[in-house]
């Protein structure tokens, strides 16, 4: 038996194609473009590519972008002065701290400092609180681009069992949250977790987002499952090559054999994730700007 590959490529594209629509339709009605403000400290390479992208999507999408590169050495007091700055400018939607930022700045004071309402990475504190609670608020990308994929596969996920393993505040602890919200039973699997095989054999739906290449083999996969691999790690090159190449967390080829579905890497979860961004800052603009948006629209 073979499983299918889930197409997280193509699934983005529909999806930013569906935020391009509500940009355009929220622009008529506001008089003015959705818009997303990235700050970038600092120039690590990785998050100056991830930047770039992020402000090319969201042009191609008709929203305003506004990026902020500030120096490696930003005062922390500084950094927040901006953050009040774009809380308070009514041009701005969204917006988003690219992280990690330089150790000497406080990365949780700069994310809680967001407005809550314009928090489309959905890292600040209301923001997870509003999830645990199961109100309505943005929520973080990754995650909600793979509960997009699961149910875009799946259906209704009530009853099944599923396992995440990885319990970090950008994907592990929000997924479980998502998956709970949609009637799973959910265990949430991490470091310390005893027979880890043995929890993933039990699952219908598997989330690996550990950052460990290729650990979870295929013998540990429950016949029919459906797995999304969040992770992405670069391998070291191969002789003759400059770099070595992209996987996941999960041993793909013997996940396909025994499962119902599995994400790629590269192609799965990753381009899930800026697609949701642009997703998130077009619901951010239609509630901050009063404009009324058909609920699970987008
Ligand atoms: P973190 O390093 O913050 O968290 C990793 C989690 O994995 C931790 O909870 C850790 O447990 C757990 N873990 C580590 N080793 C094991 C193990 N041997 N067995 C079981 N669990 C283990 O990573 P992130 O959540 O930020 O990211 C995870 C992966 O997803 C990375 O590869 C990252 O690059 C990728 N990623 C991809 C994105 C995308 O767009 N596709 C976006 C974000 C991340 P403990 O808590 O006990 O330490």
């Amino acid at each position: 038996m073979s499983g299918a590959v889930i197409d997280g490529k193509a699934f983005a594209a529909g999806l930013r194609a569906r935020v391009a629509d509500f940009a355009a339709t929220f622009e008529q009605a506001a008089g003015r473009k959705a818009g997303l403000a990235v700050v970038l400290v600092g120039d690590d390479p990785a998050s100056q590519v991830y930047v770039a992208s992020k402000a090319k999507q969201t042009a191609l999408c008709g929203m305003a972008s506004f990026e902020h590169r500030l120096p490696e050495d930003t005062a922390q007091d500084a950094l927040l002065a901006l953050i009040d700055r774009l809380n308070g400018d009514p041009a701005v939607d969204g917006i988003l701290v690219q992280l990690p930022l330089p150790r000497h700045l406080d990365e949780q004071a700069v994310v809680a400092r967001i407005s809550p309402a314009k928090d489309v990475d959905g890292l600040t504190p209301i923001s997870t609180g509003r999830l645990a609670l199961g109100l309505p608020g943005l929520v973080p990308c990754t995650p909600l681009g793979s509960l997009m994929l699961l149910k875009d596969r799946l259906g209704d996920l009530s009853g099944l069992d599923a396992v995440v393993i990885g319990r970090s505040i950008l994907v592990g602890k929000p997924m479980a949250q998502l998956l709970l919200a949609e009637n799973c039973t959910v265990t949430v699997a991490h470091s310390r977790t005893k027979n880890l095989p043995d929890a993933v054999r039990r699952a219908d739906i598997v989330v690996a987002a550990v950052g460990r290449p290729e650990m979870v083999r295929g013998d540990w996969i429950k016949p029919g499952a459906t797995v999304i691999d969040v992770g992405i790690n670069r391998l070291p090159p191969e002789e003759g090559q400059a770099k070595g190449r992209l996987v996941g967390d999960v041993a793909y080829a013997e996940a396909l054999e025994v499962a119902r579905a599995v994400t790629p890497v590269p192609g799965g979860v990753g381009p899930m994730t800026i697609a949701v961004l642009l997703r998130n800052a077009v619901v951010a603009a239609h509630r901050n700007a009063g404009v009324a948006l058909a609920d699970g629209a987008l």
